[in-house]
């Protein structure tokens, strides 16, 4: 089966600043959308959407041939209050994708908030515990602890078993989707920007379409609808960063740097 899933951070309230959810730093920055620019695309979502958008667990009751459009939200930061809000003006759901050892902390849900999401209809799922950026690198054991931990403290707050997850870092591994269908997650959403799914000892994974800051409302709903030219864009992009990282992670890294316009810190001689 294909889905459209489309990968959100935070919103922010009205003139509050990119500390106000989440988590800080330039990096973080870029993905964090304001309550004008998301209700602008979520404007732009239901002129396309003859259907609205949907959510995974209900994505096998569609009829055949429809491609079902899903938003998510990583982190668990706090602007996830005021996107449900704006969500459900248009009787739509979303799914919450929290890294657990930040519940609680300034910028993020707390337990009630978590659990009040839950309640409203809202897909509550991990986003690992401690947000490991490079998953797929990681020692497995680590990665099931990350899968396992996360989970059960999520199904402690909502009261429920959590059965969805997204990767954090977006470094995607079979055997990262195998752990976490071991610790019970039914549905993995990673970052590579493709429609179609595919099934890891019966999880299904489905890939994703980044929204940055910067991203406008129409490009969100052209790849809501099927048009190719945004697709694939990002996933060309989504390619030769891969290919970057492959190459080496610190020049990666620089080079992101530079295009966030910092200085990289050189330690100097003498
Ligand atoms: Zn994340």
């Amino acid at each position: 089966m294909r889905a459209v899933s489309i990968m959100y951070h935070d919103v922010l309230g009205e003139g509050e600043p990119f500390d106000a959810s989440g988590f800080p730093g330039a990096d973080a920055d870029l993905y964090k959308v304001t309550r004008e620019d998301f209700e602008a695309h979520l404007c732009a979502l239901a002129g396309a959407l003859a259907d609205g958008v949907t959510d995974v667990l209900h994505i096998e009751d569609l009829q055949r041939g429809a491609e079902p459009v899903l938003l998510t939200f990583d982190d668990g930061g706090r602007g996830a209050l005021l996107a449900a809000d704006l969500l459900e003006e248009r009787g739509w759901r979303g799914h919450f994708l929290v890294a657990t050892d930040f519940i609680g902390h300034s910028t993020f849900l707390k337990r009630g908030e978590i659990r009040w999401l839950h309640e409203r209809g809202h897909v509550i799922g991990s986003h690992s515990a401690s947000h490991p950026l490079r998953m797929a690198s990681l020692p497995m054991l680590k990665v099931r602890e990350e899968w396992k931990r996360s989970v059960g403290e999520l199904s402690s707050i909502i009261g429920e078993r959590v059965r969805v997850a997204s990767i954090p870092g977006g470094q995607y591994s079979r055997r990262v989707a195998e752990e976490a269908a071991g610790a019970g997650i039914e549905y993995l959403f990673t970052s590579e920007p493709v429609t179609r799914t595919w099934s890891v000892n019966g999880c299904m994974v489905l890939g994703r379409y980044t929204v940055q800051r910067r991203t406008a409302a129409q490009t969100v709903a052209r790849i809501a609808q099927g048009e190719q030219l945004p697709r694939l864009s990002q996933y060309a992009l989504w390619n030769l960063k891969k290919g970057l990282k492959r190459f080496g992670g610190d020049a990666y890294l620089r080079i992101r740097q530079k295009i966030l316009g910092r200085r990289v810190r050189s330690v100097r001689s003498g």
